[in-house]
């Protein structure tokens, strides 16, 4: 692998117990924050870390704590860690993540919130518990009936701390941090830092190392020719996004970025179920094993890689159309990164993100970095798909149509032409192809979820894509003598004029031009773009269609 410098986590000081459960989770190396917080975290001095949702700060500030588990001799009575949480979700999803990392050194967690019976909290803790995962309210109430005791706390993090702010909860983390020990280490993050937090890490901090994702400059030339889109959808809806997203792009060849080298597996397995030639590649496997899949990739036998980024890292393949983040990366240069496997040497290419809502604060720190807009848009919709797909058939036929290569099949339609309308014939020959082109949709809507962008002055949603317009015939002079299929033509219009592959209309191929209709209000982008282009390599003429026919 190149610029394989990589620290890893056992280089860190982390615990070999640590070390080899993130190996099971197939974690293949530190996150940014995670490398920049987990030395000072477990040389105990307080820290304050700008970090969002999904650059892996939960582990950054869960590793130091547990290790200091794994280092307490005898009896462990009371809570040694404390973290506190906005939200009832994030209580149980911190606590999932604490409980998987510190499996093996029989770490006991417990999330408490609001909602649950005191009881059943009271029996747990009465059991003994190592780390609790809190919202502050009902932290609170349990300080106050008597029935939390912090003598044993070591750690404090504040998780998210502007929204628990935001949430009103600037009381109630005053009275908890005061009920703590004094010589308690003291963690907060906050994917921002107003001034608000500042005050709180003044007054309870010592002497806090302070950790902001060191920006990298971007990459030269990384990502101008990448049309970069974003779909907010829920994660259990994340492989139909998925499959929906490859079949309206039919890349040439996709990547699709994965965090776990297991997510890698486990998305392979079932893009394979699903029909799609997938490969997997992460740092788990052996370099033959690798290098088979590359080739694979390279001589188009496969054409759909899950990668992790380590493994995929300085990948170059000239056949890569798009590059696809089933994960919003955990870091905004992890995603110049993985985006820089396409669009190179002057080719177009197309960047896809699936983000959960709770992730809208990642991509617009990746569009700061990037200096770029993402554009946020609606998934397609299954008669988006359905469109798509008959349309691809058309030109598909019309090719053939076009072509002397169907004169074998005459006498099949002549023996059925005694019999039906020959319409009716070709009618169920489309209805066979389209079905040849992937059977039919799955009849599955995916639930149109707006990212949550919290700011009034924030960034809009890009408008659904309405009925369409007034379409435009745009003449470009290569056809199928070039080697022109109509996956060329969405590829050169969507990535060239960055407009969205759904809003192309027609396409017809002929030996020599073709003729594709793009909506009138894009027609002149689309022209210009092309013109400044190639196709398949080439320069060909573009212009309006003026001929009214092909
Ligand atoms: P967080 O920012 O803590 O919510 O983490 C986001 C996601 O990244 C979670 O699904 C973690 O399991 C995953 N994750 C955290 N650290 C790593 C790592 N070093 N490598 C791969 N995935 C990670």
């Amino acid at each position: 692998m190149s610029e394989s410098t990589s620290i890893g986590f056992a280089e860190l000081g982390l615990d070999p117990r640590l070390v080899d459960a993130l190996s099971t989770l197939g974690y293949e190396e530190p996150t940014p924050i995670q490398r920049e917080t987990i030395p000072p975290l477990l040389d105990a001095r307080d820290l304050v870390g700008q970090a969002a949702t999904g650059t892996g700060k939960t582990a950054a500030f869960a590793l130091p704590l547990l290790q200091r588990l794994a280092e307490r001799k005898g009896e462990r009575p009371t809570p040694s860690a404390l973290v506190l949480v906005p939200t009832r979700e994030l209580a149980m999803q911190v606590a999932e993540a604490v409980h998987r990392y510190g499996r093996a050194l029989g770490a006991k967690v417990l999330p408490i919130y609001g909602g649950q019976s005191f009881g059943q909290q009271l029996r747990v803790l009465k059991r003994g518990v190592d780390v609790v995962v809190a919202t502050p309210g009902r932290a609170l109430d349990h300080i106050n009936r008597g029935t939390l005791s912090f003598d044993g706390l070591e750690v404090v993090v504040l998780d998210e701390a502007d929204e628990m702010l935001d949430m009103g909860f600037a009381d109630d983390l005053e009275a908890i941090l005061g009920a703590t020990p004094e010589e308690r280490q003291t963690v907060l993050f906050s994917a921002t830092m107003p001034g608000r937090i500042a005050t709180i890490a003044k007054r309870h901090l010592k002497d806090p190392v302070q950790v902001r994702i060191s920006r990298e400059p971007l990459p030269e030339g990384a990502s101008p020719q990448v049309r970069q889109t974003a779909y907010v959808v829920p994660r259990a809806q994340k492989l139909t996004a998925l499959g929906r997203v490859l079949d309206m792009e039919s890349p040439e060849a996709a990547i699709v970025f994965c965090r776990t080298r297991n997510q890698v597996d486990e998305l392979t397995e079932k893009l394979n179920a699903h029909g799609y030639r997938a490969e997997a590649l992460h740092g788990g496997m052996t370099q033959d094993q690798r290098d088979r899949v590359m080739s694979k990739l390279r001589s188009g036998s496969a054409d759909l890689l899950a990668a992790t980024d380590v493994a995929a890292r300085g990948l170059d393949v000239s056949r890569l159309t798009h590059v696809i983040n089933y994960d919003v990366p955990s870091a905004p240069e992890s995603y110049v990164h993985r985006i820089g496997r396409v669009g190179r040497a002057g080719r177009e290419g197309v960047a896809i993100t699936l983000a959960e809502p709770r992730e809208h604060r990642q991509l617009r720190s990746i569009e700061q970095l990037t200096k770029r807009k993402i554009q946020v848009d609606r998934v397609p919709t299954v008669a988006d798909l359905r469109a798509r797909r008959l349309e691809l058939v058309r030109a598909s036929l019309r090719e053939t149509l076009l072509g002397d290569d169907a004169e074998g099949y005459r006498v099949v339609v002549e023996s059925l032409a005694d019999e039906f309308d020959p319409i009716q014939v070709a009618m169920a020959a489309v209805k066979l192809a389209q079905e040849a082109t992937g059977g039919e949709v799955e009849e599955v809507e995916i639930s149109d979820v707006a990212p949550e962008r919290e700011q009034p002055g924030g960034r809009k949603r890009a408008a659904r894509k309405g009925a369409r317009g007034d379409a435009a015939r745009i003449y470009i002079g290569a056809g199928r003598k070039a080697g022109i299929g109509p996956g060329d033509l969405v590829g050169a219009i969507a990535g060239e004029a960055g407009i969205s592959g759904r809003s192309i209309g027609a396409i017809d191929i002929t030996d020599r031009f073709c003729i594709v209709e793009v909506p009138e209000e894009v027609a002149d982008q689309v022209i210009d773009a092309l013109r400044a282009s190639t196709i398949k390599g080439k320069k060909v003429t573009v212009r309006r269609d003026r001929g009214g026919g092909s």
